[in-house]
């Protein structure tokens, strides 16, 4: 194996460049999407797309490093929808991702940028979905086109689309992408673009295979890092609980009173165990009401707007039923069961530490959850602080050593 640093130096000729606009009048955006931005509610850039912009716009080959939520269609996709030539009939702008949903979205957020532009054509190609309806998305020739690597070799082989004319070439998670072992199909299919063209990536971690498609791929790359740090970053204080069964709800309860907390959601992950729960705070005189997808929505939008107004304390819910409740004060969130998929412990601490304020996730984590545990840690990069429940409800710091997400 090469030494680590080896790796760094095979880097492509990187440069650091990029400076902060803060309006997309001053990065250069037309009117038109200026328009389709304002309606979407997006009033500045966010770092992202105010560093990387310039130099796509520019022509520039881009790798930028930058973690989720952070605004990454936005940044490829402006410059692209600016710079289409609504009269060509060839692919101008490929995107790869890595899923079906992805690529969904994607195509999507492309949509609503360019709704002021009637003429643009944008398709999504992906595993899943049948042949004969993308063909014949495909036979309208469109401008852009969001696709995952396997379905799209298969349409290439086809004749279904030729991508010899494409300008740019964009990555979206491309160590996601790579990781899942579609490498040899992304070469593939950067191999059958033209020599010049734009090759943009966008990753979460730069990899070592995102490094080397960067180095095979790339010329003269601007490099770009954006942290979720500063501003962007919620201030919220991870801590996990060893504690279990029925031992939760007394742990949960006593550090409610410690910390005098008024503003609290607990997620479940059953529908049962969210209406058990809730009823039982209940019966010990909490202030509490609880969501769950059994509730007919009428009820559910009842409770929902009554969390929001503050007429009770605690809001017990599953993850799908807690989806689109938006309150951005809420004190802490406890894992009464840590969730089934990882993406849904960013989404339930997300409800806490919002708009600049701090706020406190407590996990509980029991003797069968620690692979689960290790698995949000490793994917999250969560930072879980072990701490255990005193009698009167205070957190101290466990005995066992807190394991640092490993990156
Ligand atoms: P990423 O790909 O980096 O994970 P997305 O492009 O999916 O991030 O954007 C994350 C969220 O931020 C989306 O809900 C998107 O609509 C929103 N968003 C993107 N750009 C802006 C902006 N300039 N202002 C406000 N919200 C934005
Ligand atoms: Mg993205």
């Amino acid at each position: 194996m090469e030494p680590k640093n080896q790796v760094n130096e095979r880097l492509p000729e990187a440069v650091q460049t990029g400076s902060d606009a803060t309006t997309f009048e001053q990065l250069g955006v037309q009117p038109e999407t200026l328009r389709a931005l304002r309606k979407m509610g997006f009033s500045t850039p966010t770092p992202i797309q105010s560093r990387v912009m310039g130099p796509i716009m520019d022509g520039r080959d881009v790798i930028a490093k930058a973690p989720t939520g952070t605004g990454k269609t936005c940044a490829f996709g402006i410059p692209l929808i600016e710079s289409l030539n609504e009269e060509m009939k060839d692919v101008q702008a490929l995107i790869l991702c890595p899923t079906r949903e992805l690529c969904v979205q994607i195509a999507e957020d492309l949509r609503r940028l360019a709704m002021y532009r009637p003429a643009v054509r944008i398709a999504a190609i992906y595993g899943g979905q049948s042949m004969n309806t993308q063909v014949q998305a495909l036979q309208k020739h469109p401008h852009i086109v969001v696709a995952t690597p396997g379905r799209l070799l298969d349409h290439m082989s086809r004749r279904n689309i030729f991508i010899d004319n494409v300008y740019t070439a964009v990555l979206d998670e491309a160590d996601e992408m790579l990781r899942m072992g579609f490498i040899r199909d992304v070469r593939k299919i950067l191999d059958h673009t033209p020599a010049d063209t734009q090759v943009l990536m966008f990753s979460a971690t730069i990899s070592r295979d995102v490094m080397d498609v960067a180095w095979e791929y790339q010329r003269h790359a601007v490099q770009i890092e954006v942290q979720a740090e500063g501003e962007n970053r919620p201030h919220i204080r991870q801590i996990g609980i060893r504690s279990q069964g029925q031992q939760r709800l007394s742990d949960m309860e006593k550090i409610i009173d410690a910390l005098e907390l008024k503003r609290v959601i607990v997620f479940a992950n059953m529908k049962a165990t969210v209406r058990v729960l809730g009823e039982r705070l209940k019966r010990h005189g909490r202030s509490c009401d609880y969501l769950n997808g059994d509730l007919p929505q009428g009820q559910r939008n009842k409770v929902m707007a009554g969390f929001k107004k503050g007429s009770f304390e605690i809001l017990v819910a599953t993850d799908v039923a807690a989806r689109g409740i938006d309150v951005d004060d809420v004190e802490a969130v406890f894992n009464y069961d840590i969730p089934d998929e990882n993406e849904y412990y960013l989404h339930r601490i997300g409800r806490t530490g919002r708009a600049r304020r701090h706020g406190m996730a407590i996990t509980f984590i029991g003797e069968n959850d620690t692979f689960r545990m290790r698995d949000i840690r490793k994917y999250c990069r969560a930072d879980i602080q072990m701490m255990t429940v005193g009698e009167d409800g205070t957190l101290t710091e466990a005995e066992e050593e807190t394991e640092q997400a490993d990156s």
